[in-house]
This record gives structure tokens, sequence and C-alpha cells, in this order.
């Protein structure tokens, strides 16, 4: 079974028909409430080509500014963006549903990464001086300098409509680039908002724009831009990648997860059963980091799964205001409850048990109960595809061995967390196969924009943050000046015997690893 988020991708079924409107407009709803709460109109194939066609012509000029001028700019947007942090809020909150407190961390993440790439990319993606390896190319100087894809296309999905969509388009803009976003369909307000203040209220250079509609749009973008950045589901992500083989465009793919935790005999439990709830519950489950599956050595298993029922249960679900009053908001996609429905039922049908929690709540508004569910196995959906939501499975291990041989039985490798003495924890980390792995706390590796993230095995191709995050949206290019050589060098035409010799003797003399063979004697 695939992960369920991918059901609602293909563009028959999901933004358009999913959210009620026409194929030529999509209305966004209210998940907390069903409401509708705006509409977008959807663009033609035709007018992604031309939307993508005309950032590429301002290009050039947005690269020539250089890093220092380009970060001019997107400073411009880091103000607006604080500036402006209870609008973006508001909207972000009406058209995903999440609570208050889930919302911030999207604004702090962004504002820190334009300083992160502003301050780092000179050191990630300034000229490099490379010095020759060898004295056969002691006349060269070498360098390499790093362009940009002209036009990069973001692809992103619902569950943190800004931090995923703007996150990407940040470094690719500051490395020289234009960018055209598509965000979901089912939460595509708030980056509009985002960019209308880039060309309204900012005056920032016509190469940052967005294009709207479901996975038609999407394709188009593929087919007219020189890289794609995607983030969504791996089901969606094959199609992205066979899509884009058709012109070559290289592609970054940050797909799915199904995040293991191992709680260790030496953890301290109370910060594990913190950690663990909040890593599992944070933005109702739907985040691509969540702990989802819990392995705890056996002689702390019954106390660590009575600190977490408490803490899980203990939650307050629903919707609130500016003042943040709940912990756990409502399933931003219908689809995605319905997933989270299936793999709880079949989990229950095969003789798992919901400690609290366990189905829907009746409406109004799409919520799952926040649920812990035990006696779990790996013959469970629940133990193998991607939840997405505040469902989280605990499992008794033996030893730190079989947690890791659990821990790694599954096709997705995005991150992963452990709990115990750090020491202890960091070995067994250090084990687990996968693009990040978080000792003594969950998720923290998001903001860790320090370090590469992305994901191993069917989690992902390419990564995001550190230096990797904004060179890969730069095409090397190697200059090598000839600082002296004559009116030719020792390899070019006329081909003769004492011009070949010499070559050959030279050669030999930087190349050999011994007296015999530098001075080209025969080996003994
Ligand atoms: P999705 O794959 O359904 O959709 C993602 C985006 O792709 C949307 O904008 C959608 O319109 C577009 N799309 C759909 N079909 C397309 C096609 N054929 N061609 C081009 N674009 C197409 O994912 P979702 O349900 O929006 O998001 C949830 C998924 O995203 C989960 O699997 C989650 O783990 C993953 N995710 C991963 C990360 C990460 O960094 N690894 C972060 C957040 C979410």
């Amino acid at each position: 079974m695939e992960s369920g988020t991918a059901q609602e991708s293909d563009t028959a079924v999901n933004g358009a028909s999913v959210n009620g409107g026409d194929a030529d407009q999509i209305d966004v709803l209210n998940p907390a409430t069903g409401a509708k709460i705006g509409s977008i109109a959807v663009d033609s194939p035709q007018r992604v080509a031309e939307t993508v066609a005309r950032v590429r012509a301002n290009q050039a000029e947005w690269e020539a500014l250089g890093i220092a001028g380009r970060y001019r700019w997107l400073g411009k947007l880091r103000d607006w963006l604080l500036d402006n942090s209870e609008r973006i809020a508001d909207t972000m909150q009406a058209e995903t549903g999440k609570v208050r407190g889930d919302t911030s961390l999207e604004l702090i993440y962004l504002t820190d990464l334009i300083n992160f790439y502003g301050g780092k990319a000179a050191k990630f993606i300034g000229d490099e001086k490379v010095r020759p390896h060898s004295p056969l190319m002691a006349s060269k100087k070498l360098l390499v300098q790093h362009r940009p894809y002209p036009v990069v296309g973001v692809i992103s999905p619902w569950n943190f409509p800004l931090a995923l969509a703007l996150g990407d388009a940040i470094p690719a803009l500051q490395a020289g680039a234009a960018v055209v976003v598509k965000p979901s369909e089912f939460t595509p307000l708030g980056l509009r908002d985002v960019i209308g203040a880039w060309k309204n209220e900012i005056g920032g250079p016509d190469v940052f724009d967005c294009v709207m509609g479901t996975g038609e749009a999407g394709g188009a973008l593929i087919d007219a831009v020189d890289f794609i950045q995607f983030t969504g589901s791996d089901r969606t992500g094959r199609k992205v990648m066979a899509r884009a083989a058709d012109t070559l465009t290289p592609v970054s793919l940050e797909l799915g997860g199904k995040d293991p935790m191992i709680v260790l005999s030496d953890a301290d439990l109370d910060r594990a059963a913190n950690a663990a709830t909040w890593g599992s519950m944070y933005n109702s489950g739907q985040v691509c980091l969540s702990v989802e599956r819990i392995y705890v050595e056996e002689p702390v298993y019954d106390e660590f799964v009575a600190k977490l029922v408490k803490g899980v249960g203990s939650l307050r679900q629903g919707a609130d205001g500016r003042k943040p009053e709940k912990e756990v908001g409502a399933m931003t996609s219908p689809n995605q409850k319905a997933v989270v429905e299936d793999h709880v039922r079949d989990a229950l049908a095969n003789g798992a048990r919901a400690l609290t929690g366990g189905k829907p709540v009746d409406g109004p508004g799409d919520y799952f109960e926040p649920t812990v569910l035990v006696d779990v196995d790996h013959s469970m959906k629940v133990m193998r595809d991607e939840t997405f939501g505040p469902v989280v499975s605990v499992m008794k291990v033996r030893d730190s061995e079989q947690a890791l041989q659990l821990a790694n039985d599954t096709r997705y490798g995005l991150a992963g967390s452990v709990f115990g003495e750090k020491g202890r924890a960091e070995g067994v980390a250090r084990r687990i196969e996968a693009g990040a792995v978080n000792v003594n706390d969950v998720i923290v590796n998001y903001a860790a924009m320090d370090v590469p993230m992305g994901g191993w095995k069917e989690s992902g191709i390419g990564f995001r943050h550190g230096e990797y995050g904004i060179k890969k949206y730069c095409r090397p290019e190697s200059i090598i000046v000839t600082r002296f050589g004559g009116k030719r060098e020792p390899a070019w035409y006329p081909y003769n015997r004492s011009r070949r010799s010499l070559v050959d003797r030279a050669a030999r003399a930087v190349i050999a690893r011994d007296w015999r063979r530098r001075l080209g004697l025969r080996a003994r």
C-alpha cells in the first residue's frame, strides 16, 4: 500500500473536485469548519508556460545583482514576514485547520532561513579557487563558479504551506534563479498572499511567482522549468520524476516518512514521553518527520507507555483563534483523514489496542482523536505505511538490537530519534538508516539548517539545507585559465617522436610511484 496522502494526487480527484469547485476554479475550505474561505483560478498549462517565460526573461538581471544584492531583496521579504505575522497566521490557520500554536514555527523557520542563506551563500556558492592536483597542470589557474539553473519550479504540499513552498524558494532565489511555485490546491491562499506582497508591497524584481492548480499545473511547470524541487508523497514523486525525464530536467524529491523513535532503558522517560507526545501530535501528526513508530526497551516499556498515554490523552483538540488554547487541530485534507481511519481500523481489527483515542470526531470539521496504539506489529498498515495523522504506535522490544532491526524494517528513511544516555543513544542513532536522526529530541533536525535534511530509500532524492540545499540549484562551471604556455602545448599537433616522448617522460615522472618507472626502466 502506498502512502495514503497520495491517493488524492490524480488530477481527476484532487483539488477541484475534492474541494467542490469546477475545473477553472478551486474552492478553498476551512478544514476546522468545512466553510468555504476563498477560491483560486486554475492556471492552464499555457498560462503556466507564460509565467515561466516571463520570470525567465528577468532572471539574468536578478543573477547579476550578486549574492549581496539578492540578499537585500530577500531581507525585505524577511521583514515583511515579520511585520505581517498575524495576518499570515490567520490565513494559514483558516486554510489548514491548524491550531494557533502550530502556525508560529513556520515563520520563525522562514525568516531564520533567509538570514542563514543570505549570510552563508558566499561560502557555499561563491567562486572556488582550486589548486591543480598535479604538476602537469601547473600552468593552469583553476576555478569553479556556481551558476543557477535559470528557472526553478517548486511544487509543494499542504501540511506546511509556507515553510515548504517558500522554504525551498528562498535558497533558489538566493542562488540567482527565478522561481515559480505551485502550492497545494488545498492551501494556496497564504502563498498567493506572500507573492502578492513581493510584487506589490515589497516591489521585488519580477522573478518570483506562483501558478495555481492540481497535478495538471504541476506537470506543466515541470515541462517549462530547468530544475524541479518537489515535496509531497512518494506516489506523486514518482510521477514527477517520470515527467521530468522527458525534458531531462533534474529533480530533488522530498517525500514521505515513517519515522521511528527508540527509547532505551537509560532514557529520561519524562523527556522521552513529552517528546513523543509533541513529535507525534504536532500539526495533528501531519508532518513528514512525525514520530509514527516507537520501540521501547522492555524494562521501561510500561512506565513510558503510561506517561505517553497521559500526555496524549490530555491534549486539547479543536479550533482556537489568535489565542493559543488548543494543541491538536484538524486534518487538512479529507482524503488524509480517510487514510488515518483505514490504518487504525486495520490495526484494531488485527489485535492492536487503542489506549487513548482511536476514532474520528463527529463534525463539524475534519478531526481524528489523538491516538496511542499498542500490541501492534509490522504486518499492520499503521507500522508500514505513512499514516500522517494524530496516531502513534508503540512496540515493546528486547533490546536496542531488536529496536534497530525494526526501526530499519521500512521502505522509508526520512528521519528518526533515539532517547537514552547520550553516548549509547548516539551509537544507536548512527545505525538508523535515515537522512537524519535526533538524539534526545524530535523533529529538531528541520531547524538545524546547517546540516542536510532529506530522505534515504523511498523518502526522497536529494537534500535541502546546509551547503547542499543551495548548491543543488546551481550548475558548477569550471574555468581553466592558462597562465603561461608559449605558442603550443606539448600534446598539440604536430605529433612527432621527440614531442611524444617529452609528453610521455613528463607524465611518467609525475605519475609513477617508484624510481624505476619514473625513469622509464623496465620492472625487474
Ligand atoms: P501530494 O503528493 O498529493 O501533492 C504534493 C503536490 O504535488 C501538490 O501541490 C499537488 O498538487 C502536486 N501534484 C499532484 N499530482 C501531480 C503530478 N502528477 N505532477 C506534478 N505535481 C503534482 O502530497 P500532499 O498530500 O500534498 O502532501 C503530503 C505528503 O508530503 C506526505 O507524504 C508527506 O510526508 C510529504 N511531505 C514531505 C516532506 C519532506 O520534506 N520530505 C515535507 C512535507 C510533506
